[in-house]
């Protein structure tokens, strides 16, 4: 009987994967053309100084809106288009969407706000990132300082030499860096000594384990102090309590990314966290 029932939870785990995997090949095709049929849209997040409450910049995160599926989240469908070169064509167009943004910022006098955009680990293994990223910004007419480019540690792993020499390229062409979801894959303080990056994004995971004891908060703090001493910037990301808030101001944390100041929204929006 036992035996059974285990031969039957097994079909039944068979059975779901092999629906993810037909779900997923949906996804996949109808992904492929949602750049072309407009079904991508970027929303912003705005973060926050620590210091005097006021925002400082915005985060891109990219959503999808599908004429077949409707909303799906970035959770779904961003590693699906990591996993072969459609993240190309879709960064691409985050990019330039992003940096139009730039544009319409600088414009209406907002020249000390910038715009950070995710990057995956083959966008910056692609021969053409730095260049595009050039030229992309040449087009808009926007000053490099006001865009952001946010990598995570994953694009460490598989070329540090690589990545970081294609990042200091980067670096030379006036963009800022920063180093994404800190905290949640390899974390080594040795690199960060060598990585041409100028903030440092702590994990949401970090932050929903600051109020559970004394000796987390200290952890998190002590990171907070040597990213100073290596002249980094620091953001807390996930921030959703004004006691967590409390404490990360505590903690010398230089800005706040969260729910408690606000959700993803979209430009228009964005737009009316600016005095102009
Ligand atoms: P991320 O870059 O770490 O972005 C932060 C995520 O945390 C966003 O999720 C944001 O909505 C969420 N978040 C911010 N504050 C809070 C909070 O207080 N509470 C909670 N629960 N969540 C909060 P989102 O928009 O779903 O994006 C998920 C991930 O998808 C991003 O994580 C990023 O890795 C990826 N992603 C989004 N847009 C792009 C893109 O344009 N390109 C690439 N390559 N990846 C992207
Ligand atoms: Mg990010
Ligand atoms: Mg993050
Ligand atoms: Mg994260």
């Amino acid at each position: 009987e036992a035996k059974r029932s285990g031969k039957n939870a097994w079909r039944f785990c068979e059975a779901k994967s092999q629906l993810i995997a037909y779900e997923n090949m949906l996804l996949r095709r109808d992904l492929r053309e949602a750049v072309e049929r407009g079904e991508l849209a970027l929303h912003y997040q705005p973060l926050v100084d620590a210091q005097c409450g006021c925002v400082v910049s915005f985060e891109a995160l990219l959503r999808w809106t599908s004429s077949t599926y409707g909303v799906v989240p970035p959770s779904r469908f961003i590693p699906l288009a990591e996993e072969s070169d459609m993240i190309l064509g879709i960064g691409k167009w985050v990019l330039e969407e992003s940096c139009r943004f730039i544009h319409k910022l600088a414009a209406m006098g907002n020249e000390d706000i910038h715009v950070s955009v995710n990057v995956s680990p083959r966008q910056l293994a692609a021969d053409d990132f730095v260049a595009l990223v050039r030229e992309t910004i040449d087009r808009e007419g926007i000053n490099p300082k006001q865009l952001e480019i946010e990598i995570t540690e994953n694009v460490l792993i598989t070329s540090m030499e690589e990545s970081t020499r294609r990042l200091s390229e980067l670096r030379a062409i006036g963009v800022r860096l920063s180093l994404d979801d800190f905290g949640t894959g390899y974390s080594s303080l040795t690199y960060l000594r060598s990585l041409p990056v100028g903030t440092l994004k702590l994990d949401k995971s970090f932050i929903d384990q600051i109020l559970s004891d004394v000796r987390q908060l200290q952890f998190i703090s002590s990171i907070i102090n040597m990213a100073h001493v290596l002249g980094l910037a620091v953001v807390a990301e996930g921030v959703e309590t004004e006691e967590q808030l409390e404490k990360l101001v505590e903690c010398q944390c230089d800005f706040i990314q969260g729910y408690v100041f606000s959700r993803p929204v979209t430009e228009k929006e964005a737009l009316l966290f600016l005095d102009w």
